[in-house]
């Protein structure tokens, strides 16, 4: 008999999963938190990706939606959402699939501590249970095979030293912005925004904050020299243009903007309608006194709802341990070049249990949705020869 396929997540990944089980003909369903596909996406949905149509899109998908858009444009995450992934949650194959407003609360081995059984066939027998949560209060679901498929735009990184929260920063924890600001309102980032930071994410929104005449923008970065992410050559000319503007600004392009490089945050505390902060720069403390904070400090997944499952995870990324060791491996330089890892290098101690997308590259923002499609091929391979040795009784 066919595992019954949980996939936690209806973003790009999750969606592509879910074509797959639906082309091998395996029973599955999509578990989503959210009350449409695609939520974190949509999130940052005025972002324009720096990946072009040809590369955003599944062959899967392709094969279902033959006019699904191509060619060399960026969508932005909107545009993604509506124009490709909205089509793909439509299609028939997928009707009735997806359990929107569910999110996942908890995995466990169904019978089994995390302790017992290690590595025993006792143990890959067994099912999964899941705790959901939906709006009719809690439920659960059994599987027998489970796709981590939840992403890590809900769980941002603290913004101080080390990756601890900084004094402060826990209670000031609604004052502080952790998702790409929209700057098509400008008046909402009027005054001096603190942006901490120094990814792709943080380079867009000192490109966008940096364009408003009523925002002053101090930008703490912790490296003493940043190189951006320079990719020697680039043939994403959007990333490219997002390198340039950063060493631009940090050159002094914009007097409404200062690059303070070296800096980490050391503390926080409210003034009023305003937080004041105190920087560790290279020359001393500086203090700060701003109207919005803006963090983006990287994003990861939430290792909580698989903490009673046999997962062995790196103890650098919080990638699950093969993946991680790979990555390290070929870190550095450009995640298009980054070479496929491989089936083994998903597979955890915890048998059938698979963490997928941008959640499987833990604290590594490297990750494309091209190579989460590739990961979906793999696992799909991986499971047809599963199928076809049940089928022969081998
Ligand atoms: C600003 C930004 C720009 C990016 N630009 C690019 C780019 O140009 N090119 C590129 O290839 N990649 C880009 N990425 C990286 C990556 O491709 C995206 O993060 C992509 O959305 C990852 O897809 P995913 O399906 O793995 O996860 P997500 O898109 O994060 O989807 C996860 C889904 O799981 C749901 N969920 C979360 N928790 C639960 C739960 N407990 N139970 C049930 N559901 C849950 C969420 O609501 C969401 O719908 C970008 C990322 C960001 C943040």
């Amino acid at each position: 008999m066919q595992r019954h396929v949980a996939i936690l997540g209806a973003g790009p990944v999750g969606l592509d999963a879910a074509l797959a089980c639906a082309d091998a003909g395996r029973p599955f369903t999509v578990y989503e938190a959210a009350d449409t596909v695609a939520a974190h996406v949509r999130s940052w949905g005025h972002v324009r990706l720096f990946t072009p149509w040809d590369l955003n899109a599944s062959h899967r998908m392709r094969t279902h939606l033959p006019h699904a858009p191509t060619g060399e444009d960026c969508p932005t995450g909107a545009e993604l959402a509506t124009r490709l992934l909205d089509p793909v949650a439509a299609l028939p194959v997928l009707a009735g699939r997806i359990r929107f407003r569910t999110r996942v609360a908890a995995i466990a081995r169904t019978g089994l501590l995390k302790h017992e059984q290690i590595g025993t066939p006792v143990r890959a027998a067994a099912p999964f249970t899941l705790l959901l949560d939906t709006p009719d209060g809690e439920d659960t679901a059994e599987a027998g095979l489970v796709l981590d498929c939840t992403g890590t735009y809900s769980h941002p990184n603290a913004l101080g030293p080390g990756g601890i929260p900084a004094p402060g920063e826990r209670a000031l924890a609604d004052r502080i912005t952790r998702t790409l600001p929209d700057t098509g309102d400008p008046d909402r980032w009027a005054g001096t925004v603190l942006l901490v930071g120094a990814g792709k994410s943080a380079q867009s929104a000192a490109r966008d904050l940096a364009a408003l005449p009523g925002t002053r923008v101090e930008w703490a970065v912790r490296s003493p020299a940043p190189d951006w992410g320079a990719v020697p050559g680039d043939t994403l000319p959007g990333r490219q243009h997002l390198v340039d503007a950063s060493a631009a600004l940090a050159d002094g392009a914009n007097d409404r903007v200062t690059v303070h490089t070296g800096t980490r945050v050391h503390a926080l505390r409210p003034l009023g309608e305003q937080v004041g902060v105190t920087l560790t720069t290279p020359d001393g403390p500086l203090e700060i006194l701003c109207d919005h904070i803006v963090a983006l400090t990287g994003y990861t997944g939430d290792s909580a709802l698989y903490r009673q499952l046999q997962v062995h995870e790196c103890y650098a990324t919080g990638a699950p341990m093969n993946l991680s060791a790979a990555l390290l491996a070929s870190a550095g330089g450009d995640c298009l070049a980054q070479p496929s890892a491989g089936i083994d290098s998903l597979r955890t101690p915890e048998p059938h249990f698979f963490i997928m997308g941008a959640k499987s590259y833990g604290r590594l923002n490297t990750f494309l949705l091209r190579t989460g499609y590739e990961q979906i091929d793999q696992l799909a391979a991986a499971y047809a020869e599963e199928a076809m040795l049940l089928s022969t009784g081998s």
